[in-house]
């Protein structure tokens, strides 16, 4: 693990405006994006009442990965301005370009955001950082699309090289193939890899980005705070049905005071130690392990289908060992991890086998 130094110390957020609602976690929660001005009130509304949450958050200039969709509504500046005028709030919106900075600060934005499709681009975050350097405002910044630590690390190197420090990361969880409960997958050892690279960081959950489907984000959000971050960033829409961008993963606004009650954060928390993070990689890695294995699963049912179309043996004694010649070269496995290898394929292609044979026997049975 490589370790940066020369830093200059991080500012826990709890020190990043001088007026700050008492709420011991940083709580973010606002829609998607900004769609309405009524929509923006509403949400203010909720949000200041009690209070229930510190920051709102709202998305003006949407990066869709496909065109065409709802894009953001440029509007909202506006609507921020008048609303700041009525309420005493803080926001946060997600800027990618130089002029975002500029528009955002120029409403009054409290605290910025970078998306997870912009942290992974060096040259689009070296721009934000200079744009950004020496006005003293909080950036928040998302873990970037896949798991590529040096890429988030870097991330926030280069807000640090230009002097911003109220700086938090957020883990809203990486693109993930072989995903089909969770829109993003989390990958919590990479967040404490983050913590031993910049141990004062503030962390942030974004659980309505890895669930993307409502009825999952309650569960997301405890592991979120089980792991040990010091806040969450939430999806919130008056009428999700109808949002315009990510209608499936935000939580009724009138449902926020039952949601955030149910938020709660363990008393003590230790994830920090080196055991801890090898033990987070394991799970990680057998997840994985696990979701192929499905997959081979899934891929030994097709071969069985075209084996009993086209009226082949089920076995094939020369391809089993080409294919397990080709899997020791993968493995260049030397001479003790020969064996270690032929007995986890042996395994697999007995499991095949057996799988191919039902499925076999069971059609001619019709
Ligand atoms: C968002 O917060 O609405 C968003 C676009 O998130 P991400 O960058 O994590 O995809
Ligand atoms: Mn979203």
């Amino acid at each position: 693990m490589t370790t940066f130094h020369n830093h200059i110390p991080i500012s826990h957020f709890s020190q990043w405006f001088t007026h700050w609602t008492s709420l011991n976690n940083l709580m973010i929660a606002g829609p998607c994006s900004a769609e309405s001005y009524t929509q923006l009130r509403s949400t203010i509304l909720m949000m200041t009442s009690q209070p229930l949450w510190n920051v709102l958050r709202l998305g003006i200039w949407k990066p869709r990965s496909r065109p065409g969709g709802f894009d953001g509504n440029i509007e909202a500046l506006q609507w921020i301005k008048e609303l700041k005028q009525e309420f005493d709030f803080k926001c946060a919106v997600e800027v990618a370009t130089p002029e975002h900075v500029d528009l955002a600060l120029e409403a009054k934005v409290d605290v910025l955001w970078i998306g997870a499709r912009t942290v992974g681009l060096p040259f689009a975050v070296d721009d934000l950082a200079n744009a950004i350097a020496g006005l003293d405002i909080p950036v928040l910044i998302k873990n970037p699309l896949s798991p590529d630590v040096n890429l988030w690390a870097g991330a926030v190197e280069r807000f640090l090289a230009k002097k911003v420090n109220k700086l938090a990361i957020v883990h809203r969880g990486y693109s993930w193939p072989y995903s089909q409960k969770l829109r993003n997958w989390p990958m919590w050892s990479t967040v404490a890899q983050m913590k031993i690279f910049f141990p004062d960081i503030t962390v942030l959950g974004d659980p309505s980005h890895i669930a993307g489907d409502v009825n999952l984000v309650q569960r997301m959000s405890t592991e979120a705070l089980s792991f040990g971050c010091d806040g969450l960033m939430i999806e919130t829409h008056p009428d999700p049905v109808n949002a315009l961008s990510d209608a499936a993963q935000q939580i009724p606004l009138s449902m926020m005071p039952q949601f955030l009650q149910q938020c709660k954060k363990p008393t003590t928390k230790n994830t920090h130690s080196e055991i801890n993070y090898w033990r987070m990689h394991i799970d990680e890695i057998d997840q994985q392990v696990v979701h192929l294995l499905k997959k081979r699963d899934e891929v030994t049912e097709k071969i069985a289908l075209t084996k009993k179309d086209q009226q082949l043996q089920v076995v094939d004694y020369h391809r089993f060992e080409t294919m397990l010649n080709l899997r020791k070269e993968w493995f260049q496995a030397g001479l003790g991890d020969e064996q270690y290898i032929e007995q986890v394929f042996n395994l697999l292609h007995e499991r095949s086998i057996q799988r191919q044979l039902n499925i076999l026997t069971k059609s001619e049975d019709h």
